[in-house]
Formats: structure tokens, C-alpha cells, sequence
């Protein structure tokens, strides 16, 4: 077994990609010191509100086999953990539920089709189930990653296992002390002005959440979801590209909550907890790459894992392991002091 002995790891982000990545790190290094600096922790962060579902697409990265390998990883670790005693203090269900188009008789997610453990074309009869007049339908069971437990599921784990926090600002990567010899960047949106990266660009989300316990499936239905996490319901979602509002739109509220309760009648019935916005961390391409960057007289490996846009979720533990083996192999070629156990 190889290890970072002693070795310092900055890991930026304490939303599901930085923790996902940190707790990857402290498992396969535990002999590495990590550290997560952030300055904003479980519900305050964008992660918290997400619908949470594993639902990815095959174009979030220009290399489609990566992606997919990112989406295996993800889906064992989320079926592992669903599996297990521990799913219900992470968060994460196994969820069937439909999606409809009312303009496509037939459409795809390979991607999706092919890695989930059922999934299956609607028929007519049951199209008809749903008011108003759908084309067409799947129906599928995938996991359902509740943040709101998973974040701080993984956070306690990290710190159980040795790994240290500090919430602090970064403004610039110069601010992680001399000590810290692999920085690993996973700060969504906020890498932006670390990196002054021209390419990532935020997409708008806006949401109601609701209490409707009865609601056991989730529904996607052409621009609206309806998604059912442990204790709330999530009824979303805008994509504004390019928006940096905060606030919520009263427009967008009543478009969301007319096209809901349209398609599950039952919702009206629902109590409304709040409204929220949050902004997708878009790229072309997500960011999973590495570099040697001078610092002082010395240089320090800087890896990048953000700009996960709207499946971060879904992503997160994969594009982890992809950070785990890139350093891994930079630790092999004996870049790093590696000590073999
Ligand atoms: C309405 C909506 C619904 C969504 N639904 C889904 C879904 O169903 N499935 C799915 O897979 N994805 C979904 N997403 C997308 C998902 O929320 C994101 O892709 C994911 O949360 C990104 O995670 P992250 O860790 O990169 O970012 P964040 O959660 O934003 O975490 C970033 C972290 O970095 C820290 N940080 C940033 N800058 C700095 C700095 N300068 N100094 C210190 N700390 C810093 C922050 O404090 C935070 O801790 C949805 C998004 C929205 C808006």
C-alpha cells in the first residue's frame, strides 16, 4: 500500500465535490495530513439544495469514456452506501420515478439507461396516468443523494478519520500556507475569482420545497422535477444561464408551482417551507486536471475539480477517484516523498 506520509494536502470546497475528493484522499492516504478550507459548510452551500439525483449526461466532459468511468464509480459508491446500515444517516435512497416529454415520443439518456438498475420505456396507458398529454416516458430507478444528511455524513467521517477543517475565505491560492505541498481546488462557482477561469459561468437554479410526505416518486416533466428527499420535497428548476441573481423570482416561483401541481394534483395540498436559488457551477467541461505551479522557490501540485454545472451529485464521488489516481500516479513517479507500507 502506498501512502503520502506526512505529507500536507490543501483541499478548497466543503460542498459534495470538496468532501467527496477529501474523503477519498484521507481514505487512500491516511498517513497524508488533510485539510478542508472553506468558508461555507453544509446548508449553506450550493450542494445542500440540490435536487440530489443521479441523473448525469454524457456531455459534461469532451471524454466520454472518462465520464463514464466517473459515473460507475459514483453509482457503486451511492448503491454501496444504499446497501448498507449507513444510508439513511447519509442520506441516500433508492428512488423510482418517471420522466415525461409532452413534445418527444421517444428520447434518451444512454448514459443513464445504461447504468441505472431499471429503466424502461412508458406505454400508453400508462402515459395516460398523468393529466395532460405526454408523448412520451420513461421510468427509472436511480439514487437520490439527500446533501442535506450526505454532507455532513461526509464531513463527520473525514474529521473521525484524522482530517482537519478550517473555515477561512481563500482569496488567492498564495493564502494556503508554505506547509501545503498539493492544493486541491474544489470550489464550484467560487474558483472563478481564484483562477480567474473565463469558462465557468453560473446557471441559475431556483426551487420550492415543500413537506408532502405521501410523494414517493420522483417526476420530470419537460422544464419542471418534482424530487422526494429524506424529510422535503424539491420542486424545481430554472436554468438561467449566466444569471448571478440570488433572489428569488416571483414569476419563476408561480411557473414552478403551476407545473407541478399540474402534473401531481396532490401538491396543492402541500406546505410550502421556503423558497431557494442557487447557481450551478457550469463549464463547458468539467475541470479534472493537474499542474505544477511555482510558489516561492518552490513548486506545488494544484489540482482542479469543479465546475460540475447541474450534476455535481451525481459526479462527485467519481471525478474523486479520478483525483485520488492522478495523484497517485505523480506519487509513483516519485515526485512526492512516498514512503510503502
Ligand atoms: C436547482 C438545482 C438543482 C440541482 N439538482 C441536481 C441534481 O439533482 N443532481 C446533481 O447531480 N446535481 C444537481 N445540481 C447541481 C449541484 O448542486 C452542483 O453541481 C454541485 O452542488 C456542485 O458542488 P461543488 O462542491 O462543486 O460546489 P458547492 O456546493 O458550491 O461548494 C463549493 C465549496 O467551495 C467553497 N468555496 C468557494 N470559493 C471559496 C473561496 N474562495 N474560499 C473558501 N471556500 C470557497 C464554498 O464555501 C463551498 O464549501 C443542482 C443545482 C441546482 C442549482
Amino acid at each position: 500500500m502506498m501512502t503520502l506520509k506526512g505529507q500536507e494536502i490543501a483541499v478548497i470546497g466543503a460542498g459534495v465535490v470538496g468532501l467527496s475528493t477529501a474523503l477519498s484522499l484521507q481514505e487512500e492516504f491516511p498517513l497524508a495530513n488533510i485539510t478542508v478550507f472553506a468558508d461555507k459548510f453544509n446548508n449553506e452551500t450550493l450542494s445542500s439544495g440540490a435536487g440530489g439525483i443521479f441523473r448525469p449526461e454524457i456531455n459534461v466532459h469532451h471524454d466520454e469514456e472518462r465520464v463514464r468511468t466517473w459515473c460507475k464509480d459514483s453509482l457503486s459508491h451511492f448503491l454501496d452506501i444504499v446497501k448498507s446500515s449507513e444510508c439513511s444517516k447519509a442520506g441516500i435512497q433508492l428512488i423510482s420515478g418517471y420522466h415525461l416529454s409532452s413534445l418527444f415520443s421517444d428520447f434518451k439518456n444512454d448514459l443513464v439507461q445504461s447504468l441505472v438498475p431499471e429503466w424502461r420505456k412508458l406505454n400508453e396507458k400508462e402515459l395516460q396516468c398523468f393529466p395532460g398529454s405526454f408523448k412520451g416516458g420513461q421510468f427509472y430507478t436511480t439514487p437520490v443523494i439527500d446533501c442535506k444528511y450526505y454532507l455532513p455524513w461526509m464531513k463527520s467521517k473525514f474529521e473521525n478519520a484524522g482530517g482537519k477543517i478550517v473555515q477561512k475565505h481563500v482569496s488567492s491560492l498564495d493564502e494556503i500556507p508554505d506547509n501545503y505541498s498539493i492544493i486541491v481546488n474544489c470550489a464550484g462557482l467560487g474558483a472563478k475569482g481564484l483562477l480567474q477561469d473565463e469558462m465557468l459561468t453560473p446557471i441559475r437554479g431556483q426551487t420550492i420545497v415543500v413537506k408532502a410526505p405521501w410523494i414517493k416518486n420522483f417526476y420530470y416533466a419537460d422544464t419542471v422535477y418534482i424530487i422526494p428527499g429524506v424529510e422535503c420535497v424539491t420542486l424545481g428548476g430554472i436554468k438561467d444561464y449566466g444569471s448571478w441573481k440570488k433572489e428569488v423570482d416571483l414569476y419563476q416561483k408561480q411557473y414552478i408551482w403551476d407545473k407541478c401541481t399540474e402534473l401531481v394534483p396532490s401538491l396543492k395540498n402541500a406546505e410550502i417551507l421556503y423558497d431557494w436559488v442557487g447557481l450551478r457551477p457550469f463549464r463547458p467541461s468539467v475541470r479534472v486536471d493537474t499542474s505544477f505551479v511555482k510558489h516561492g522557490n518552490n513548486y506545488r501540485l494544484i489540482v482542479n475539480n469543479y465546475g460540475h454545472g447541474g450534476h455535481g451529485v451525481a459526479l462527485s464521488w467519481g471525478t474523486a477517484q479520478d483525483i485520488k489516481r492522478m495523484i497517485k500516479k505523480i506519487a509513483t513517479k516519485g515526485n512526492f516523498t512516498v514512503s510503502k507500507l
